[in-house]
């Protein structure tokens, strides 16, 4: 089959590689017909990262199934689904515990995701062919008039936004929202965040392509060098932007009580503006997402028309050139086919 392969910094390349086959009787295998990039993957693709290629990128697409091992019951061959970023079970402790990520069965060691070199054979989403164990868990099929291309990110960054935004605004009373952004996650935060019913939404990047995106999502856009004219009045913080230096200062914006929820992948220690924080008492969360526990209630909401993913679409471009396209990745591009 033909898979897409991070070389190095800004060269990828379509490799052939072995089809994989069925190992378990609970897998299947599943041809991605949408794929996107997230915020981690256009890092790697800059060189803005610890992971050195060569190896198969991508966690983020929707697939149709195409083979079933014997003991799937759930699913069908031709049933279109969206796949978490990462492999978990549904049946041990952590995973029914909503902890996937840290799931015994295939969670030992790194965060048991798609798309980077500890993946290994399990490979990435830029293929013809991907396999999926515990498919009756892992998958959850689109709703019926749920466009492909809109639920791209369902299985990573459409729930990661909506778990790092809505539960805490429903949680307050007119929450003020910050997100610090700096590629397609903070505009997905923003639409959560105004659907959501917040009182105000302050979105910070540098980028004017996607400060004006913001604004026409009903946020108010703010340029990354004028955040230092904030005041400390943000009940719900979301940092996306990489640097110790964001994170401070979305720490110190935070209001009394706020929650800040980081979802950047620090590599290396930095140093927290801790007497902010204790003054302000500011629930801070720092993770990755659990990507499969929020799957079920995000298609939900798409199919209910709570957000159009679309609109942070920054371009639609055909499969088989990705290669050339991610080279120089966008904000959000969504590749497709037929
Ligand atoms: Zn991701
Ligand atoms: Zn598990």
């Amino acid at each position: 089959m033909q898979e897409l392969i991070f070389e190095r910094p800004h060269t990828l390349s379509w490799r052939e590689t072995p089809d994989p086959s069925l190992e378990a009787d609970h897998e299947v295998l599943v041809r991605p017909i949408a794929a996107s990039t997230c915020d981690v993957d256009q890092a790697v693709i800059r060189g803005a990262s610890p992971f050195t290629g060569p190896f198969a990128i991508g966690h983020e697409c929707v697939a149709q199934v195409v083979e079933l091992g014997p003991a799937v019951r759930d699913l069908s061959v031709g049933q279109v689904v969206s796949v978490p970023y990462h492999r978990c079970c549904g049946h041990c402790a952590a995973c029914e515990a909503d902890l996937p990520l840290h799931c015994e069965r295939l969670g030992k060691g790194m965060i048991p995701s798609y798309g980077f070199p500890h993946a290994g054979a399990w490979g990435g989403m830029f293929a013809d062919l991907v396999r999926v164990p515990y498919a009756d868990y892992a998958l959850v099929p689109l709703p019926p008039d749920v466009d492909p291309l809109a639920a791209v990110s369902a299985g990573d960054n459409l729930s990661d936004t909506w778990s790092t935004t809505v539960p805490h605004i429903r949680a307050r009373r007119d929450a003020r929202v910050l997100i610090l952004g700096q590629g397609g996650y903070g505009l997905y935060a923003v639409q959560w965040s105004v659907a959501a019913g917040a009182a105000s939404v302050t979105f910070v990047d540098d980028d004017a392509g996607r400060l004006a995106s913001a604004e026409t999502l009903g946020a108010r856009a703010v340029p990354y060098p004028d955040v230092a004219s904030l005041t400390p009045a943000y009940d719900v913080v979301v940092n996306a932007r990489a640097g110790s230096e964001p994170l401070q200062r979305a720490l110190r914006l935070a209001a009394p009580g706020a929650v800040c929820e980081n979802v950047v992948i620090f590599f290396e220690d930095v140093s927290l503006p801790l007497f902010a924080m204790h003054y302000s008492g500011v629930h801070f969360h720092s993770s990755y997402c659990h990507a499969r526990t929020f799957m079920p209630q995000v298609l939900d909401e798409l199919a209910r028309g709570t957000i159009d993913p679309r609109l942070v679409e920054s371009e639609l471009v055909r499969w088989e050139d990705a290669a050339e396209a991610l080279a120089e990745p966008s904000s959000k591009p969504v590749f497709w086919r037929p």
